[in-house]
């Protein structure tokens, strides 16, 4: 039995197994390339468990590095299995992360873990997984308040809610504070008026 000491956090091998199946690299062939069985890789690739061996997590880390920038049709890969990896990685909406537009006032921590945090539904929605706050350098910080920021590089004012109608979403393009919304809902109302009785 592992002794508990050598489990580690299993989030950041999940994230780079699927950055790597999203470009194209087989899990069987990750499996095969830090010599690990298949299941325990697939274990950790589809998010069951949030704790890993630390070796193994050290390994996943190093074949992340060998393998992101590399093509997986030059070293052997053949075409359909990897078009087969990158369509797996891309039903789930996993190895997309939401582009930083402005960083503004948060700490690259903080944009790590909400890009880490987040995974893409339908066309462009972005769920949230963890607890509604965390904390960075002493500071709490909120997922939809950090997606406002990343698209205006400014602190929202007041509370920060999706405005695309898919709840939860953290989509920075699809998030608005309390000004936002009321500069967008005017329009609209302006221009329709019910007609008299
Ligand atoms: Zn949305």
């Amino acid at each position: 039995m592992t002794p508990q000491t050598d489990l580690v956090d299993a989030t950041p091998a999940r994230q780079q197994l699927r950055e790597l199946v999203a470009r194209g690299w087989p899990v069987t062939h990750i499996a095969q390339h830090i010599d690990t069985p298949h299941t325990t890789i697939v274990n950790i690739y589809i998010g069951r468990g949030s704790r890993t061996n630390r070796y193994l997590a050290r390994a996943i880390a190093r074949a992340h590095e060998e393998l992101i920038d590399a093509d997986p049709a030059t070293c052997g890969v053949r075409t359909h299995l990897s078009r087969r990896a990158r369509r797996s990685a891309a039903l789930h909406g996993w190895g997309w992360q939401p582009a930083v537009q402005h960083a503004g006032p948060l700490p690259a921590e903080a944009i790590a873990r909400f890009q880490n945090g987040t995974r893409k539904v339908g066309w462009a929605h972005l769920e949230w997984d963890g607890p509604s706050h965390f904390m960075v350098l002493g500071q709490q910080y909120r997922p939809p308040r950090i997606a406002f920021t990343l698209r205006t590089g400014r602190e929202p004012i007041g509370g920060v809610r999706p405005e695309c109608g898919h709840p939860g979403c953290v989509a920075p393009d699809h998030v608005e504070d309390q000004p936002g919304r009321v500069q967008t809902r005017k329009r609209p109302r302006d221009a329709w008026r019910p007609p008299a009785a």
